[in-house]
């Protein structure tokens, strides 16, 4: 055989990247199945367990997850200190795989100590291992001050509280504000899953409060509290109450480097803008790729039966691994009309359950095993 000159090998060379391309199965590889939902590694960042039952936590690994559990200063939980001895319970006995958020509480928000007694409570709960903290929507929609005024995140009592979060390169996961349709009529609501909690809260369905501050007045608090402190990182937990419209959330990724979000109670919204405008939605997540992490606010506590809150999680889990991964046409109970799901690449997928998570909130690599 005549023996190949360097010609022949340069030519060789060059054809093969168009080999590559007329591989079906290779392009194939570029997208997850399925089949691929158990053998991938994901973080669910906005959980919420409120229990030391291992149930839970021993079952996400069977789903390939990693969880965040989410404290929450809310007045049908459990106090914060006794979610954060809860959640330090299961972090011990799942290391790595089981981080959580503290949080702290305004309760006494018009006493003298309030700052000092939340820095020592946040040193606390850092020493301890926290990953993040939580502030929630009470700040903006029933905190009042002495007078009777409601108290904005962007209240100069925060600064020091924030900065002092920033400093220890900790998290600050932000529920502020609701998601638009809050402001609107329950028959005006885009999505079931808004018109079910509205109707059965009340006294957060802010159509029904138009004393209360606005939807406007929610989004710029969050956004002047951001102006302020440039160097925190930040969280804005469901798509940052912008869920309405991702290019509302496109300009605050613009605006604010240091902004990421994560999709937790809100993913319908991104399937009810699917239906009429599936190429917008998918080129949100192309172009923000490394600012959406995963979440999905999920619950488990005493009160739930442990096996019915793992199958509900399951099913969840496994929905919006469809609506991410896959190009079939989809329907969920929550959304009116058909959607196509979003067919990711695998490594933005990848980044959306996973690099993100460890990208955004720093702890969970240090956490792992
Ligand atoms: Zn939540």
């Amino acid at each position: 055989m005549k023996k190949l000159n360097h010609l022949h090998w340069l030519l060789i060379l060059l054809l093969l990247p168009g080999c590559h391309n007329n591989n079906n199965q290779q392009a194939e590889q570029k997208f997850y199945t399925s089949g691929d939902y158990y053998s991938v590694p994901k973080y669910d960042v906005h959980i919420h367990i409120f229990t030391k039952s291992p149930y839970f936590p021993e079952s996400c690994k069977k789903d390939n997850y990693r969880l965040l559990s989410v404290n929450v200063n809310a007045p049908d939980l459990p106090p914060v200190k006794e979610q954060q001895e809860m959640a330090l319970y299961q972090a011990k006995k799942f290391p790595g795989e089981f981080n959580y958020a503290t949080t702290f509480s305004v309760d006494d928000w018009n006493d003298l100590g309030w700052e000092t007694r939340v820095l020592n409570y946040l040193k606390n709960s850092f020493d301890s291992g926290a990953v993040a903290v939580k502030v929630w929507k009470n700040i903006g929609m029933t905190l009042r001050d002495k007078d009777g005024k409601f108290v904005m995140i962007d209240n100069p009592r925060f600064d020091k509280i924030i900065d002092f979060i920033a400093k220890n390169k900790i998290t600050l996961i932000g529920h502020l504000g609701e998601p638009k349709n809050c402001w609107l009529p329950v028959d005006q609501m885009t999505v079931k899953n808004d018109r079910e909690y509205f109707k059965s809260h009340p006294e957060y369905h802010m159509f029904l409060h138009p004393e209360f501050p606005s939807y406007e007045d929610q989004i710029n608090a969050r956004d002047r509290m951001l102006d302020k402190h440039p160097d925190l990182t930040f969280i804005g937990a469901h798509l940052g109450s912008l869920e309405w419209d991702v290019d509302e959330i496109a300009k605050r990724l613009d605006k604010y480097p240091n902004m990421a979000v994560e999709t937790a109670a809100r993913i319908s919204h991104l399937q009810h803008q699917a239906v009429s405008n599936h190429n917008k939605v998918y080129d949100f997540f192309i172009k923000y790729q490394d600012r959406i992490l995963y979440g999905s606010d999920l619950e488990a506590d005493d009160k739930t039966d442990s096996l019915k809150a793992f199958q509900t999680a399951h099913d969840t889990w496994f929905g919006h691994w469809k609506f991410f991964t896959s190009d079939s046409t989809l329907t969920d109970p929550d959304v009116t009309g058909s959607f196509k799901g979003l067919h990711l690449p695998k490594e933005v997928v990848d980044k959306l359950y996973f690099k993100n998570a460890q990208k955004w909130i720093r702890g969970l690599k240090a956490n792992q095993p």
